[in-house]
């Protein structure tokens, strides 16, 4: 069973979070501020943390470094809106992945999934999506039976997004994945890379269904 610790300062979210998630058959833990969250974490056995950025007691943020010194347990972040500087920021500081209020709990439950999932995945060596094969450790691309070229920037790039499955990967991370340097903050510089891969893997490269935009935040890879 799944343990997961929801921690979100108003009880009737919590109780509707902690209801929907025991019916579906996870193992509930609720903390209505960060110092009670903190203490289930530290308590172990905890598979996956669904956390609330805006406690009473402590800053959301604080609580992710905290649980992150810890362990590398997933952070799924609730966030109030999509984009909101919060949320980046969080990401940015090591949690996994976000959901906006008020939730979808399909797609909360799809989230929650995935984050656990990726928790407990051994090294993957290919992924496949729409007609291409990517092999990561010979590091080729086949799209139709043909090789496809790619520069080292365009490599770095889906590789990053490939090992992480259904993850949003911020702007920040991947600029500093690809350029060694967290400074160098300039979106364009994705969006030319983003773009020339989905032209070389993407059906329709204007409609990607892979290699997925989150408008201010990041990139996603979906299978
Ligand atoms: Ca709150």
């Amino acid at each position: 069973m799944t343990r997961v610790l929801v921690v979100e300062d108003e009880p009737q979210i919590l109780r509707a979070l902690a209801l929907n998630l025991t019916a579906r058959g996870y193992d509930v833990l609720e903390a209505p501020d960060g110092t009670t969250a903190l203490t289930h974490a530290a308590g172990g056995e905890v598979d996956v943390v669904l956390l609330d950025l805006g406690l009473p007691d402590l800053d959301g943020l604080d609580v992710i470094r905290a649980l992150r010194t810890a362990s590398a347990v997933p952070i799924v972040v609730l966030s109030a809106r999509a984009g909101s500087s919060d949320t980046v920021t969080a990401l940015d500081h090591g949690a996994d992945d976000y959901v906006t209020k008020p939730f979808d709990m399909p797609e909360l439950l799809a989230r929650l999934r995935a984050a656990t999932r990726r928790a407990h995945r051994d090294q993957v060596e290919s992924v496949a999506f729409g007609d291409v094969t990517v092999d990561l450790a010979a590091k080729t691309v086949v799209r139709r039976g043909a090789a496809v070229h790619l520069t080292p920037t365009e490599w770095h790039l889906l590789e990053a997004l490939l090992r992480n499955p259904g993850r949003l990967i911020t702007q920040r991370r991947l600029l500093t994945l690809l350029r060694g340097d967290p400074g160098h903050t300039d979106p364009s510089y994705l969006r030319i890379y983003v773009a020339q891969l989905r032209r070389k893997l993407e059906d329709e490269p204007s409609r990607p269904r892979h290699l997925l935009t989150e408008p201010g935040m990041g990139y996603r890879f979906e299978a």
